[in-house]
């Protein structure tokens, strides 16, 4: 069953209520740059995307939607809802709210102390008939909330909560609610504990779901399924943007193809979104460290004689299926799953990370089967890494890129993929932009951040080491960084 929501209309798209879940993605280009957003706008509608996001860094960018959308106009796209994203300025969201269908705020960043210029955002909203989402990052925490709370799911939890309670009170109710991070663990647990929380306080507020900087290629659509893919399963989110380092219109299929394979799916697992987080929290099996999963095709023949091997041949999600049948099992004996692909491709590695990963990351198998025409190693791999349960290559935590974007950002990310592939287990960010990147690269051990265009701040941990340096030079000085 899907989790009942309220409807959200943002100009001539709504989110919510019993509608279909919405796909959507995000501009990459200078928001100034009208006709470049546009040609982008376009071919995201071609690809079947209605919502679409724009960074407005200043009041500048917010006016220029206004340019965006009559051009859009002429150009016949009429269907298309156009959202503001801002970070930091309250005045910025004001402005931003006179052109946009929707203003994206995050919590983390958001000036403003005493709620006083929320209330004022609100207003504005109101009078302009304009929707609102609270986008909590895991990685752009308020202080406070770090300090009581820290770095955590239920710090998420809180400061979402704190926006929307402010909502209810001005009687604002198009208001959608987001909770992202690039580690799927914290960003399921965190949708879990806020649906928990406004279920608590009778809040329908719909649902925005994404995994942040998941990266590209097949790892970033992997990353992105599976945690997607786990909520989805249990009947939550009512819009989804699956956030790759790739040209906008390469996420919609994507979002497309995981919302399609759940639509109508949705198991009544959720049933409590507590006991969810704490089975994965409880499970021996979820640590990563002590059983991680193994491959089908690693096993001898006398392990697997030993395993339970489930199968599951039916058409639709298998998560589900496989919930039911470990949950029935008793006894020790370790567990595959299989299921056989005929797909191959982005709609193996979408379908067979939906299928997969949910159950991995909830700590309920052993082993992985991916039955497909060819050997699907680097794939059962991929999911066992998106679920955190077997690392066994770097992790790239790289943002999808917008208009603050300061470099090449797809083709930073492959050189950066190709020169550090033997860096198993260390996390590396990179990051477009150095205002927002480096408080949304979260746990990342390095930092490859744009500083100004042409040059490149690099980071271990949260700190800085290299400050401003000619992008030729800061693969090598990353390298070297590294010391591997
Ligand atoms: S890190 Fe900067 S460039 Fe990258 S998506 Fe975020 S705001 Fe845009």
């Amino acid at each position: 069953m899907r989790r009942e929501s309220c409807e959200v209309r943002l100009g001539p798209a709504a989110i919510g209520g019993g509608l279909p879940v919405a796909v959507q993605t995000m501009t990459s280009v200078d928001t100034n740059d009208t006709a470049a957003c546009v040609e982008q706008i376009v071919r995201v509608r071609q690809a079947g995307g209605r919502i679409v996001r724009l960074t407005t860094q200043g009041v500048r960018e917010a006016e220029n939607l206004g340019n965006i959308r009559r051009e859009l106009l002429g150009r016949g796209v009429s269907d298309v809802a156009l959202v503001a994203d801002v970070h930091f300025s309250p005045e910025v969201a004001l402005a931003a709210a006179e052109h946009a269908d929707k203003v994206r705020i995050n919590p983390g960043n958001y000036r403003d102390a005493e709620g006083s210029r929320l209330r004022g955002l609100i207003k504005k909203c109101m009078e302009r008939d304009v929707a609102l989402r609270i986008g909590v990052n895991h990685g752009s925490l308020a202080p406070q909330i770090v300090e009581r709370y820290g770095d955590t799911p239920q710090g998420m939890t809180a400061s979402a909560m704190e926006f929307l309670r402010v909502c209810r009170s001005e009687g604002f109710d198009r208001v959608v609610v987001s909770m992202k991070s690039s580690n799927v663990r914290v960003m399921t647990a965190a949708y879990r504990l806020l649906v928990a929380a406004m279920d608590a306080e009778g809040m329908r507020y719909p649902l925005h779901l994404g995994v942040t900087e998941a990266g590209n290629a097949m790892e970033g659509r992997v990353k992105s399924s599976v945690g997607i893919a786990a909520l989805l399963a249990e009947g939550l989110g009512d819009t989804v943007r699956v956030s790759l380092t790739e040209e906008p219109e390469c996420e919609i299929p994507v979002a497309q193809r995981l919302v399609d394979y759940f639509a109508g799916a949705a198991s009544s697992h959720c049933g409590s979104a507590g006991e969810a987080v704490h089975s994965a929290a409880v499970n021996p099996r979820a640590d990563g460290q002590k059983h991680p999963p193994r491959l089908y095709s690693e096993l001898s023949p006398g392990e697997l004689a030993d395993c339970r091997i489930i199968s599951y041949d039916g058409r639709g999600p298998a998560a589900p299926y496989w919930r039911r049948a470990v949950a029935a099992l008793d006894g020790d004996r370790p567990v595959i799953l299989h299921r056989r692909y005929d797909e191959q491709g982005e709609a193996l590695w979408v379908k067979a990370a939906a299928d997969f990963g949910p159950l991995f990351l909830d700590g309920l198998a052993d082993g992985i089967w991916i039955d497909a025409a060819r050997n699907e190693d680097a794939l059962a791999l991929a999911i066992l890494q998106a679920a955190r349960v077997r690392i066994s290559a770097p992790e790239y935590i790289a943002c999808p890129g917008c208009g603050r974007t300061l470099f090449d950002l797809q083709g930073t990310l492959e050189s950066i993929k190709q020169r550090t592939g033997h860096l198993k287990g260390l996390k590396i960010a990179v990051m477009g932009c150095i205002v927002n990147g480096p408080g949304e690269m979260a746990d990342a051990d390095y930092g490859y951040v744009g500083a100004a265009p042409g040059h490149v701040t690099l980071y271990r941990g949260r700190e800085v080491v290299r400050r401003n340096i000619p992008q030729e030079e800061a693969i090598d000085a990353l390298l070297e960084l590294t010391g591997r």
